[in-house]
């Protein structure tokens, strides 16, 4: 068993002793762990996979690899394994599997002291601190639709309903998403999912804008 198994084990295509042991593995080993949700992270390549031959898998995010972690411990031996028979599909998630641990970002530590692991996101990251302190980052990533944002604001006076709007180079304004700030001095990171109906390229700016009126924090897109 070696490192290398994940994108096997991922794929479902290690037999019951082999996957048995990949487990073992990854239960102390961070760096496997870390693949394993890189590639949870992957919906259109493994949706791709799946379709032919599976189930969906659990939806990306934070929690994934936690939710696996539990499986694994749970109901170890008893899982009904999916036999895979796209060994065209597998080997081409493989050849991928390199590019997986390049460009990742580390998103902002949870430091409220829960266990869930901190999220790899890939993509390109802007950030911005406002005059009054309000801190905001977004990574985007491109996909077939425009661009996939993934944004964590902080240091913010809630409580306020706020949309987060992108303003493309030729000043079209979209809402990417709406979020309540809950009441106080947000420390923790706020983490919101949205997407933007641009390419990167054709983002100016995002504004974070409290529905009260102004906005509280641009990130510019160079
Ligand atoms: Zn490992």
């Amino acid at each position: 068993m070696s490192h290398s198994d994940v994108g096997a084990y991922v794929l479902g295509i290690l037999d019951d002793r082999d996957s048995a042991q990949f487990e073992n593995h990854l239960i102390d080993c961070l760096r496997c762990q870390r693949e394993l949700q890189d590639l949870s992270a992957m919906p259109d390549v493994l949706d791709g996979v799946r379709l032919v031959n599976g189930p969906p898998l659990p939806t990306p995010g934070a929690l994934v690899l936690q939710h696996t972690l539990a499986d694994i411990s749970v109901a170890r031996r008893k899982r009904t394994r999916t036999l895979w028979a796209s060994g065209i599909a597998a080997a081409a998630l493989i050849v991928l599997l390199p590019l997986g641990t390049a460009g990742l970002m580390k998103g902002p530590a949870q430091s409220d002291g829960n266990k869930v692991p901190t999220e790899l996101v890939r993509g390109e990251t802007v950030e911005a601190t406002s005059p009054i302190g309000a801190k905001g980052k977004v990574v985007l990533e491109p996909t077939n639709y425009g661009t996939r944002l993934t944004g964590w604001f902080s240091n913010m006076n809630g409580p306020a309903t706020c949309q987060w709007v992108v303003i493309s180079k030729k000043n079209e304004a979209q809402v990417a998403a709406t979020m309540y700030v809950p009441p106080g001095k947000t420390d923790v990171p706020l983490e919101i999912h949205g997407a933007a109906p641009f390419p990167k390229s054709d983002i100016a700016r995002f504004e974070l804008r409290p529905m009260t009126g102004g906005s509280w924090i641009t990130i510019p897109v160079s």
